[in-house]
Parts: structure tokens; sequence; C-alpha cells
């Protein structure tokens, strides 16, 4: 759950002492082509030194940054004109962002589409590529996470505002630009970035546990369902080698009749960890179904497969399992599939399942606790 909490810590805004947003809400920046009174803040305040590297990310217990917190907003500020460029990276710097610029909008594409940005600042009258052709093209990569996108215009007729928010900006201004009204509208932008890159975690945790089993924590069948199929596709494609190992516990009934469904189930847990130690990280393990189990391994043979499964084999059966209801000896049954060479271009995942299934049907019927092997080659 350490997602969540660091997911709901990131839509905290960052104490606002650290924008010095509104010191000068009279100065407009980009009108006189002069760096605006820097030295001179308003309201008889004392000068808001720039902060140091790690002043911000401090002051706002790394919440600034969304996430994570080692990092700080990045802007990318796209203007051709350079005095304008460098008036407002300084103010942006001094309020804390990070700054990179780009003359035009063929320049900053190239730089979004390497860079880590969450903001751009994009000027609409540029040579070689404008402000809304950038806009376009940034939305039309779909990139992810989010870069929210704020247009400066000095055309400020209804047609040329939804021109420019139709282009895929995300908020406009026009030039002369106020600081304190840009800061306001960057803060706006962070709380969207912020939202978005909290959803997007959220979504990713919620991927993650549909296709996890929540008592053992490997996959469910649902991976399984959605992986194997493109694994098998992908190894038929290839020329390579791929098998599967079912394991099936031995007498589970009875552990669950004799000592209850909690002991059963702390026996479930202990199996796929032994399991899971058992085999290599490109393996997959996954909760086949109450007390199954199976063991994807790709780039491997039905011989490989084989060996690996006699492996699981003696790891279960080598030491009890330790419950709350005391040492329990665990065996499982286990059945082999696969090809001896290359997947065969008619595989499919039930023709895999189906004969694993007959392996492990073989392993009971020859007296549990044993490998069997029934290849589609
Ligand atoms: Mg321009």
């Amino acid at each position: 759950m350490s997602q969540y909490a660091q997911v709901s810590g990131q839509l905290a805004e960052p104490p606002s002492g650290t924008q010095p947003s509104g010191m000068r809400p009279e100065s407009s920046i980009l009108s006189a082509g002069q760096p605006g009174p820097e030295s001179e803040p308003a309201h008889g305040m004392a000068p808001d030194p720039a902060p140091a590297p790690d002043t911000v990310e401090a002051a706002s217990g790394g919440l600034l940054s969304g996430s994570p917190p080692e990092s700080r907003w990045r802007v990318l500020l796209v203007d051709d004109e350079a005095t304008q460029r460098l008036i407002m990276a300084r103010l942006l710097r001094r309020a804390g962002y990070e700054v990179e610029m780009a003359a035009d909008g063929r320049q900053a594409l190239a730089m979004l589409e390497s860079g880590d940005f969450q903001l751009m600042i994009t000027d609409w009258e540029m040579p070689e590529m404008d402000g809304v052709a950038l806009c376009s093209a940034l939305r039309s990569l779909r990139r992810q996470p989010y870069i929210y996108t704020v247009l400066l215009t000095a055309r400020d007729s209804i047609e040329n505002v939804v021109t420019g928010l139709s282009s895929g900006a995300d908020d406009y201004l026009t030039k002369p630009v106020v600081e304190a009204e840009l800061m306001a509208r960057l803060n706006t932008g962070k709380r969207i970035v912020t939202l978005e890159r909290s959803l997007r975690l959220v979504n990713e945790e919620n991927r993650q546990l549909s296709v996890t089993d929540p008592l053992t924590g490997v996959h469910n069948r649902r991976h399984l369902m959605e992986q194997l199929p493109r694994a098998i596709e992908h190894a038929a494609r290839y020329h390579r080698p791929l098998a599967a190992i079912m394991c099936d516990v031995d007498h589970f009934k009875n552990i669950n009749d004799t000592y209850g469904h909690q002991c059963g189930d702390e026996v479930l847990k202990a199996v796929a960890q032994r399991l899971r130690s058992g085999i290599r990280a490109v393996d997959w393990l996954i909760r086949y179904g109450g007390e199954e189990f199976v063991v994807v391994l790709t780039e491997t043979n039905i011989s490989g497969a084989a060996v690996a499964a006699e492996n699981l084999r003696e790891r279960l059966a080598a030491e009890p399992f330790v419950s709350s209801c005391g040492k329990l000896a665990v065996t499982a049954s286990f059945g082999v599939s696969g090809w001896h060479g290359e997947v065969s271009s008619d595989a499919s995942l039930d023709g895999l399942m189906a004969h694993c299934d007959m392996a492990v049907y073989d392993s009971k019927n020859s007296g549990r606790n044993r490998v069997s092997v029934a290849p589609l080659d």
C-alpha cells in the first residue's frame, strides 16, 4: 500500500513560501523585452533568493515534484526570441523550476521525445514549427506521462484562443505575460499533472492486482490466459522452445479436512514460496486452481523442464512445512509438457495445458510425489 501513501502525498501543494508568485503582481515580464525589476520586490518584502537545489524539495517534503521526490518540476520553455526566453527562464528558476529551452517547435519536439518534462510553455509565433503545430505534434505522440502545455500568444481573439486550445494546448496566456498569472497557471498545470500521475499509478496497481492471486501473491490464472498465448505465438514464430510444468499438491483435501482451511491456506502460501525460490526470474509461477500451480518456462525445451520439475518436486518433499498447525510433510505430483525442439506452429494454450494435465494424472496414478512428461512433438 506504500504506493497509495505516495499517491495521496503527491496531491499536496508545495508550501507557498517556495513560490515567489504574487511577489510582483503588476510586472509584465515579456512586454518590454527587458529583464523585469527582479531586484525590486514589491510590498517592501525582501528579495526572494533562488532556492538551493535541494531546498525546494526539503521544504515540501518531496511533494513538490509529485513523484519521485528526488526530481523537480521540469519545464520546457520554447521561444524563438532569446531575450524573452532568458527572462522567463530566470523567473521560472527562481520559482524552483528546472528549465530547458528550445528556439522553435522542431527542436522542442526532439527534446520532448527524449526528456522528462512535466510542463511546457511555448510561444505561438516561431519559425520552422510554430507553437500550435508543436502542441498538435505533442498530442499526436500520445506521450505518457502527460505534459501540461501553456501557449503564449499576442493574439487574444476568441478564434485564436479556440485554435490554440484545439491544437492541444491546455491553457493560453496573452502577452504581455504577468508573472503572478503565469505562476498561478503553472500551479494549475502541476495539479493536473500530479492527478494524472496518481491515476496512472492507481491504474497500474489495479492492473497488477487483477493478475495476482491474493492468497499466494503469485500470478493468477487470468495472467496465464492473457500471456501464455502470446508467448506460444512468439516462440512458434521465432522457432524457440517453451515448456510448462503443472504441479498439484498431494492429498490437499486431507490437510483442509484435518487441520482446517486456514492451515490449508498457509500450506498453499508456503508451497508457492518454495516453488518460486526454485525457478528462474524469467519463469512465471501461476496459481492455476485451488491447489494447482503452473510454471511457464520460456526458452526451455521439455527435457530442461523435466529437470526443473524434478528439482521442484525435491524441494517440496525435502522438508516439512512449518505452519500454525505444526510441521506438515507436503508433496506434489508434477506434469510436464512442451516440445523437444521449437514450438510447433499449431501450438495452443489449451493443448499445452491439456498435456500437462494428463501428465499430472499419470503422476497421481503412479503413486504421487513424482514427475511425468507428456511431449507435444
Ligand atoms: Mg515568437
